[in-house]
């Protein structure tokens, strides 16, 4: 597997790459990465001859400056990781190579942005469309592979790629869990074992309601309010929000249909966890 730390060098390797006839898929990733990321590598592999994974740990999209202070880092054991799964290179630049002084530049994608994540966490999704357009310059991948985890933030590369013209095909990877339900994340490792515990109420309470519905329920209010009691059973989950939304635009429905999906932000402790299930 090729490292590569300066930007002009990878731009320069890929271009190498495409006219041999490879093709060039790019799994992004902010590392410490799980099997969720490894699928993602695994699914891209599918889809191209050349697999490319950067990890940038991208201050842009952090609202918290706690959470990113806190984000966890292993660049040894990634790379190991990334071997392992036949992972082409991997691009690992320093934050002076994607913002250099001076930098201002920034990608606002509109709607679907707005609702969810983009009201929890004001300028996220500002952060993630502006480093991706970055890196999409950078690589011109012809297809990127991002997971369903961050339903929403799939839908906000999707659209924005669309109205950029950026041409890249976007591929989406279903959601990894632990055994136990459990949605892997980076930020899982910063959950005490009772913390831990508490956070299975995310996924238990997104498969009640997939259960309800699969058993005829429609209400959207009667979905949300099964998983805010399983959720509420938790003293130490704080809900962020839960919503039962179309895949769409993620603005609420009032009855569920093909394409609705329930989606849930909580603290857990300290740590703010995503989960979500298509309904
Ligand atoms: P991150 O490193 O958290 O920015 O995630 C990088 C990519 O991995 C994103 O496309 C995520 O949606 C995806 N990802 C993270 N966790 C999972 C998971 N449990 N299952 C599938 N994809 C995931």
């Amino acid at each position: 597997m090729r490292v590569f730390r300066a930007a002009a060098e990878i731009t320069a390797w890929v271009a190498t790459q495409r006219a041999q006839g490879e093709t060039i898929a790019l799994v992004p990733t902010m590392g410490f990465l799980h099997q969720g990321h490894l699928s993602l590598v695994e699914l891209a592999k599918r889809h191209a001859s050349v697999v490319i994974t950067y990890i940038f740990v991208n201050p842009a999209q952090f609202n918290d400056p706690k959470d990113l202070e806190k984000y966890p880092r292993d660049e040894v054991r990634d790379t190991t990781l990334l071997e392992s799964v036949g992972t082409s290179a991997l691009f690992v630049p320093p934050l002076s190579e994607i913002y250099p002084p001076g930098y201002t530049t920034f990608v606002d994608v509109g709607g679907v942005s707005e609702p969810l994540e983009g009201a929890h966490r004001p300028g996220h999704f500002r952060g993630v469309a502006t480093v991706l357009s970055l890196f999409f310059n950078i690589i011109r991948p012809d297809v990127a592979v991002f997971g369903e985890k961050d339903f929403q933030q799939l839908r906000v590369i999707e659209r924005f790629v669309k109205d950029l013209h950026f041409g890249v095909r976007i591929i989406r990877a279903p959601l990894v869990r632990e055994a136990d339900g459990l949605a892997l994340s980076s930020r899982n490792v910063r959950l005490s074992p009772e913390e831990r515990g508490a956070a299975l109420s995310l996924s238990r309470s997104l498969t009640i309601a997939k259960a309800a519905v699969a058993a005829g329920e429609r209400h959207a209010s009667a979905l949300r309010a099964m998983i805010e009691q399983e959720l509420a059973k938790q003293p130490l989950v704080q809900v962020e929000y839960v919503a039962i939304a179309s895949e769409e635009d993620l603005l609420p429905v009032d009855i569920v249909s093909e394409g609705s999906r329930a989606l849930i932000a909580a603290f857990v402790g300290n740590t703010r966890l995503i989960d979500t299930m298509a309904l």
